[in-house]
């Protein structure tokens, strides 16, 4: 399918969600997720109007990202070890993976401005998963004051690949809380304002329980 209409099918999905839960569909960001894809599928995407590119390997992410640059918003989604950061920080718009506190240090030393991060959180407790456990997110946020390149925007999860609706929502229920936890305490550091929740096999139900942004691969350009 071209991606023009499958894009106009997860904004249907997407204005169906909103309209269950009376949310604004304005107030989610579609993350375009190209790893799997080439960079002609990637300027497909872009030509049927995504704006918002996901990329979770440093390679693909700069082969992308070289090709395309100021046409796209540069989210970065996958695991990203400290040593490479100072290749690829500046590139970066949005980074969905900050999960230690030396990540955070490295991207403080080597960045020229402040970085929109995610904290990603381990809600499914899955061994395979990234992540921090739910109950270290509070302190670990707090530390992070001390790194004045980062500012915290927002909280992410993977959802195990399952269909138990039941599961997957009450997996996005606890980051939505935790969100509201971390909020309460009014960090000027961390306004923890989004949630990175939701992929192909899961957006319509984590935007219903508040995902602000949605990654998005295999129903898009797959
Ligand atoms: C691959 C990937 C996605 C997209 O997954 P799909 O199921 O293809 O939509 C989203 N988030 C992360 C972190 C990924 O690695």
């Amino acid at each position: 399918m071209d991606v023009a209409t499958n894009l106009e099918q997860i904004q249907q999905k997407i204005r169906q969600a909103c309209l269950n839960t009376s949310r604004n569909p304005e107030d989610i960001t579609i993350i375009g997720v190209t790893k799997y894809v080439t960079i002609e599928r990637t300027r497909e995407a872009i030509e049927a109007g995504v704006t918002n590119l996901g990329e979770n390997r440093l390679e693909g992410f700069q082969q992308k990202y070289d090709s395309f640059q100021d046409k796209a918003i540069w989210h970065f989604i996958g695991t990203l070890q400290s040593r490479k950061v100072k290749d690829v920080i500046q590139q970066i718009d949005v980074l969905h993976s900050l999960d230690r506190i030396s990540l955070a240090k490295e991207i403080n030393k080597r960045a020229e401005r402040k970085i929109d991060c995610f904290v990603q959180v381990n809600v499914s407790g899955e061994s395979s998963k990234h992540g921090l456990a739910p109950d270290e997110v509070a302190n670990f946020i707090k530390e992070i004051e001390k790194y004045p390149h980062v500012r915290v925007i927002g909280l992410m999860t993977m959802a195990p690949h399952i269909k138990d609706e039941d599961r997957l929502r009450s997996i996005f229920k606890q980051l939505k809380k935790l969100q509201l936890h971390i909020q309460d305490k009014q960090h000027a550091h961390a306004p923890c304002m989004y949630l990175s929740m939701g992929m192909s096999n899961d957006y319509q139900l984590a935007i219903e329980e508040g995902a602000t942004h949605v990654r998005i691969g295999t129903n898009l350009v797959g």
